[in-house]
Parts: structure tokens; sequence; C-alpha cells
């Protein structure tokens, strides 16, 4: 291992380096730098965010630019608002004894014109989005032509959010012999294309396996079933008294579901998604940094470049559409050395994906259980012990001892404890006394099974009526399908079109969703009907005889399997969320959910306010 000085970064950096407590490299910067400050090469770099990449390509980048020069040599673009703002940020550190440096943000949502002014008075070095960045390119407001250094950071990141062409257009402004480092999570084929198309000979180090997320994350997954994920969400929760977290969701109402429902029940949770205005997503994103927040629950888009160091646990509430961005969720924890859990809370008809995220990290995950209600009880007590044990004593209760000792005149240390803990832990146990057990038994074909999930048991088919007619094919018809009900890529399967209806499938987890969608659903004017097919195994031939015989509106009175749909709405459980009545989180009184200072005892809730 060598130390920042023998990696051969100048005095400058090195004393910022020491300011920021970084005592040695790690490996990415060990790797990248040497190459960098040696060459003038392209580089590909596959690294996870969290493993000091910005420092990897800030500190050859700082050493190597002009700082007596106004002109605008090094172009960092990253995927979103808040990795350019933490980026510019980082990259100020590291430079702040580079005398004359000028590193500028240009992202979206914020004024143009002040970056514009900024840029103006001399901006070495440009971190930018890209939308933002082209559109500045296009209103002549910067000017990169003279760049050398260009940066493209989570490169598979903005290629998944569509930047391509936004990247290939910036590009095209830069001069051919500049040097382009890209850095990327993952390596999927766009990426390498993007590689190979602006990069020559590009130098490659890995840090770790390719697509392996950090050494540093466990991986967890608990089998429950679809309807009891949000009571399995509070109970990974309360069974994780110092948990700071990041809960995914798949959508953005799914998103502001949790989150809200999750605030009713006293945490102090947070949603972030891209319906929420740049404002309140900064609001959220300040408050979970302070710590406010004790849980955020968001969107893949949204929580991209969260970069938040001590996030302890990623809970995946529902798995993402395409299981790759599972390596970006667990990323989010586990980050500059420290440890952390990537937890997976998945139904029966999902638990197959679990192992292809396995192949894809090259890790195993671990089968858990979720804790029954005496485990939380007795974690949250101790927990509460220690917070008691660790406090120390604030000297301003002294002059109210005096009326206490007199109440507990007759009481004795041992009834006293019992007296002081019950104030909280019974509040918990009345809770959790007749919980149920969540876990769901797993044979080994569930998870081992795996291709044909798709297949009979855990799918619903359904009658749709439209079809070629009405201008769909599959293609068109799923994509309608997956639109509407905010459903994965995968989720939607066995499309079937026909001259004036068709067939779909999905997992029998979103059969009440796709049938409540429908109910009065209406579709360029006209009313779009969806119904369980008999035959529910599908995609046979048989079926496609049946629907083919023309009796629709027989079959849409009382041809499916599972009565009618006020039956069928009525069927779910999403009612069935006890009230939590109260723990040593929080009880009902919302209004502590913001300052959360006090409880009914009167004594500080450390749960709210972590430090
Ligand atoms: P990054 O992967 O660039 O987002 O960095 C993740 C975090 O690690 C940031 O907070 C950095 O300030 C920090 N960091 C970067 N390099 C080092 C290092 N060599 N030692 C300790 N922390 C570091």
């Amino acid at each position: 291992m060598s130390t920042f000085q023998e990696l051969g970064l100048n005095d400058d950096l090195l004393h910022a380096i020491t300011d920021l407590g970084f005592t040695k490299p790690s490996e990415v910067q060990e790797k990248a730098i040497p190459i960098l400050l040696e060459s003038e090469t392209d580089l590909v770099a596959l690294a996870q965010t969290g493993t000091g990449k910005t420092a990897a390509f800030g500190f050859p980048m700082l050493e190597k630019i002009d700082v007596n020069s106004r002109t605008t040599q090094g172009l960092i673009l990253s995927p979103t608002r808040e990795l350019c703002l933490q980026i510019t940020n980082e990259m100020k550190q590291y430079g702040k004894y580079c005398k004359g440096l000028n590193v500028v943000a240009i992202y979206g949502g914020s004024s143009i014109t002040d970056q514009a002014r900024e840029v103006k008075r001399g901006a070495q070095i440009i971190v930018a989005t890209p939308g933002r960045m082209k559109d500045m390119i296009s209103r002549r407001l910067v000017d990169i032509s003279k760049i050398q250094y260009s940066v493209l950071d989570e490169a598979d990141e903005m290629l998944n959010m569509g930047f391509k062409e936004d990247i290939t257009d910036i590009l095209s402004h830069t001069p051919d012999d500049k040097n382009t480092w890209l850095f990327s999570a993952t390596m999927p084929r766009e990426v390498a294309t993007i590689a190979k198309k602006f990069m020559y000979n590009p130098q490659e180090i890995t840090v770790g396996n390719k697509n392996e997320s950090t050494n540093t994350v466990s991986h967890e997954y608990y089998l429950v079933n679809a309807r009891d994920r949000y009571q399995a969400l509070k109970r990974l929760s309360d069974a994780n008294p110092d948990i700071f977290s990041v809960v995914f969701c798949r959508t953005k109402r799914d998103t502001q579901k949790v989150a809200e429902q999750l605030i009713e029940d006293g945490y102090s949770a947070g949603a972030l998604h891209g319906d929420l205005s740049q404002n309140q997503r900064d609001l959220v994103m300040k408050s979970f940094r302070n710590k406010q927040i004790q849980t955020l629950v968001a969107t893949d888009v949204a929580a991209r470049g969260i970069d938040v160091d001590d996030i302890t646990h990623v809970i995946n509430y529902q798995l993402p559409d395409e299981i790759e961005t599972y390596t970006h969720r667990s990323g989010r924890t586990g980050r500059a050395g420290k440890t952390g859990v990537s937890m997976v809370i998945v139904s029966k008809s999902e638990v197959r994906k679990i192992k292809s995220i396995e192949r894809i990290i090259k890790k195993q995950f671990e089968k858990k259980d979720i804790p029954d209600g005496s485990e939380i009880c007795e974690v949250q007590l101790m927990s509460l012990a220690n917070k008691i044990h660790n406090t120390e004593i604030n000297h301003e209760i002294d002059k109210h001892l005096a009326n206490i000792n007199t109440l507990f005149e007759d009481t004795d240390k041992d009834e006293l404890i019992k007296k002081f803990f019950s104030v909280e832990f019974t509040r918990f146990y009345n809770y959790y006394q007749k919980s149920k057990n969540l876990n769901v038994s797993e044979s080994s074909s569930d998870r081992e099974s795996g291709r044909d999930y798709k297949g009979s048991s855990n799918s619903t088919r359904y009658f749709i009526n439209v079809g070629r007619k009405d201008g769909y094919d599959w293609m068109k018809l799923k994509d309608f399908l997956k639109e509407v009900l905010e459903l994965g890529r995968d989720d939607v399967f066995k499309v079937e079109v026909k001259d004036s209806f068709s067939f779909f499938n999905t997992e029998n987890e979103s059969k009440e969703k796709v049938l409540a969608f429908f109910t009065d659903f209406k579709h360029e004017g006209r009313f779009v009907n969806v119904e369980v097919s008999e035959n529910r195994g599908g995609g046979g031939r048989r079926d496609d005889r049946r629907g083919g015989s023309g009796n629709r509106s027989d079959r849409r009175r009382g041809g499916n399997d599972s009565g009618n749909r006020s039956d069928r709405r009525g069927s779910g459980d999403a009612s069935s969320k006890p009230r939590r009545s109260g723990d040593f989180k929080s009880s009902s009184d919302r209004s502590r959910r913001s300052d959360s200072k006090s409880n009914s005892s009167g004594f500080s809730r450390p749960r709210r306010s972590r430090r």
C-alpha cells in the first residue's frame, strides 16, 4: 500500500489531503492516480461510488491543469444535480490550496445566467450535468473547445438516464486530442460502445470485480407475502433501532405511499421522487443528511447520486425492474470504509430474482427471517437501556430532583427501573404482542427453478378488449400496459394480440392492482376492459381459440375465476395495517415527527435526533 506522497501528488494537494484526514489512498486512487499523473492517456475505470473515485480523477486533474490560465481545461460530466454539486464541492476541497482555482457547477433547475456569469469569470474546471451543459453550449455560454481532460462519471447511470445523445453532442465540441477518463460502476454494452467511440486505446482498471458490490456490504433477503411488505419494512426498521436507511420502491406512487404510511406510523421518514419540486427534494435531502430523517424512501432515479456516507441499511421494498440497478442501490451503503446491509423484501413470485442478482454481484444472499414481536421488544429495550447508560447527565435536572425524590421515596431501585422502562416497553409490547409471523417458507424450487417463473402457478392471465384493430401489436400493448400499470419491463409477459382483443400475464401479486386499475378505465375515448382469463396458465392455444369464439361479453360478465370486481377489490389487505400505537420511537403524536424532542414520559428521544 502506497502513500499519497508516493503517488506523486504535489504539496498543495497533500496539504489538503491532510486537512481532509485521508490517511492512505483507496484502491481506485492507488490504481488510477499514478497512471493519470504519469501519462496522457484515456482511462476506463470500473468502480462503485463510495470508493473514492472523485479523488481518483480529481487529484490528477487538479495537478495537471494550469490555475494561472482562465481557460476551461477540465470537464466532468455527472448524471445528477446532486452528484454534480458533490463533485464540485469535493474538487474545491481538494484544490483549496491551489491558488486561483475556480471550479464551477452547471446543472438544471438553477439560474442559467448565474452559472454563465461564474463560468465567464474563468473556470478551469466545469462539473456539469449533460442536459444543462448542452443547453449552455448551444447558447454559447461556455467554451469547451480547449479542454484537455474530460471525465464521464457514473457513465452507466448517465446512459441509463438517456443522456447518450447529450454526451455525444457535448463531446463533439471538445478537442480530439483531449484525454477522457470514464468511471462506471458497471460495464453494460452501451458503456463499452461509448468507450470505444470516444476513447483512444484506454488503460483499464477495475476495483473489485466487475459488477460486484463492494465487500463492505452484506446482502440479505426476507420472504413474505406481498401484502405483508409494509409490515415487514416496519419490523426491519424496529429491529434496528439505529438504522439510517434508504428504502427503494419501484414507482413514484409507491414511494410516496410508503413514506406517508411510515410518517403516519410515527417514523422519521421522507420521500424522494421525481414528482417533487427541486426545492422539496433539496429539503428532504438536507433533513436526511442532518439525520432528522432516519428513513429516506426513494425511487431509483431520484436516489441517483445520493452520497451520504453513513447509511447503515438499504432496503429494497421492491426489487428494481432491471436487476443491474440492484448494484447501484446496495452501493449506497457500506461506503467510505464502513459496513452496510442491503436487505430485500421479496414475495414468493420474485424470489427467483435473488439468484440472478447473486450471479451479477457474485455474492451470496443470506435468507433471514423477519423478526417476531418479542425479538423486536428485546432489541428496543436493550437499545434504550444502552442509550440511558451512555447518556451524559444534564445537571439542569438537579433542581428538580428534590420533588422527584419525594415522589419515589418508597420505590426501591428494582421497581424504579421496571417502572421507568415500562413507560416505553409497554407501548411497544402492546403493539407487537399479538403480531403474526410474517415469514413465508421457501421450497428450494422457488429460488432455483427460476426460468419458468412466469409460467403457470405464479402468474395470472388476463383478457383485454383491445387488439390489432386498435393499432396494437404485442410490443405496443406491453408498453401501454407497463406504462399505465406502472409495472416493470418484465412484469407484463406472454402478451398475445388478436384482432379485437388480446391476452397478457402478470404475476399474481399484481392481480389486484391490474383489476382495480381497469375498473372504468377509458383510453382514447373507449372503455378498456380487463378480466382474468379462464386459462390461468397462459399462452396456450386453447386460450386463443376460446378468445376467438367471439362471445366476449359473456366472458366479461361471468367467465372469470375471481368473481365480480367489488369482491376482488375487497380482497386486498391494504387496510389491515395496524396503526402504530406507540413504541420506543414515537407515539401517534404526529407533531413529534419534526422536532421530536420529548415523548409522553418527558425524556429526550434519541431515535429522532441521532447524533
Ligand atoms: P467518492 O467515491 O468519490 O464518492 O468518495 C466517497 C467518500 O470517501 C467521500 O466522502 C470522500 O471524501 C471519501 N474519501 C475519498 N478518498 C478517501 C481516502 N483516501 N480516505 C478516506 N476517505 C476518502
